[in-house]
């Protein structure tokens, strides 16, 4: 697998803590033996993704190469300018994963605000489409009909949904409606579309559920193992990671208690 990403450039939105921060871990961690890896790894708090490369650097050495950018993927205009604003030898992304999202809030519908909702929607769905759109030409623009990966973090709630979550619900329904589609789309080409949907894994996602209530959040995991957000990471390196014409699709991975 090392040899298998020698070379790539990887851009992850939503880097800055959880699933988003262990994937970048963990694909430099997997390409570091073989060297020559680039991670772009984007987020609003660009302070903590300063630290998170500096640690990376330190932890495998000069063989990967790690870019913190500040991006808000909800915000169109600083997601249509980003690629050609990279640096030259960061820009030829060959692996995009559209981790960035979150949930605002558990109520019913009519109990979740103008503002939450709008949020969801810019950040999960939107800000996916318009990264999406945004690495597309550059992945297209390559032989074959093109190659690239993208990965699409979606939740288990796209498949399953349930009451107090309903605009969440949708907005992961919509991720999984997308991706299959896109896929359709691009079968000439070589681009793998990929969406893996995490179950209860415990990450910053619930304090910012409950509007940074630790204590609340905190409740969420009591009693429960949830997976951790290495585990995760280890799904994304492992689907990124196969022989070009290996495509694993769609994977559903969830703790044991919550089957
Ligand atoms: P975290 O809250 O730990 O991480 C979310 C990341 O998204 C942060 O790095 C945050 O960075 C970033 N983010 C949020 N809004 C924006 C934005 N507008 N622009 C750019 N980055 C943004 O949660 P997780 O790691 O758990 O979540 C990652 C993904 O996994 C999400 O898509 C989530 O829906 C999904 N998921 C999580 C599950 C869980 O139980 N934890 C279950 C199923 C799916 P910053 O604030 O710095 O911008």
């Amino acid at each position: 697998v090392a040899k298998r990403l020698a070379g790539k450039t990887v851009l992850i939105t939503g880097a800055s803590s959880g699933i988003g921060r262990s994937t970048a871990f963990e694909f430099a961690r997997t390409a570091a033996p073989a060297g020559g890896l680039k991670l772009v790894l984007t987020a609003r708090r660009v302070d903590t993704l300063k630290q998170i490369a500096a640690d990376i650097q330190a932890e495998v050495g000069d063989g990967v190469k790690v870019l913190p950018v500040q991006l808000d993927v909800s915000k169109p205009d600083e997601v249509r300018g980003f690629v050609e604003k990279l640096p030259e030898e960061f820009k030829e992304i060959d692996v995009l994963v559209n981790n960035a999202g979150l949930v605002k809030g558990v109520a019913k519908a009519p109990e979740i605000s103008e503002e939450d909702v709008d949020i969801m929607f810019s950040t999960n769905v939107t800000g996916l489409i318009n990264m999406t759109q945004a690495i597309l030409p550059i992945f297209l623009r390559r032989s074959n009909g093109g190659s690239g990966d993208i990965i699409n973090i979606g939740s288990i709630a796209g498949r399953e949904p349930y009451a107090g979550g309903s605009i969440y619900c949708a907005t992961k329904a919509a991720v999984r409606s997308f991706t299959d589609s896109l896929r359709k789309e691009l079968i000439a080409s070589r681009v793998r579309v990929l969406e893996i949907d995490p179950g209860q894994v415990e990450t910053e996602f619930s304090v910012v559920r409950f509007y940074g209530d630790k204590a609340k959040a905190d409740a969420v995991y009591a009693g429960v193992d949830p997976l951790t957000p290495d585990d995760i990471a280890e799904v994304v390196v492992f689907v990124a990671g196969r022989r070009e014409n290996v495509v694993v699709a769609d994977t559903l991975i969830f703790p044991n208690h919550q089957a």
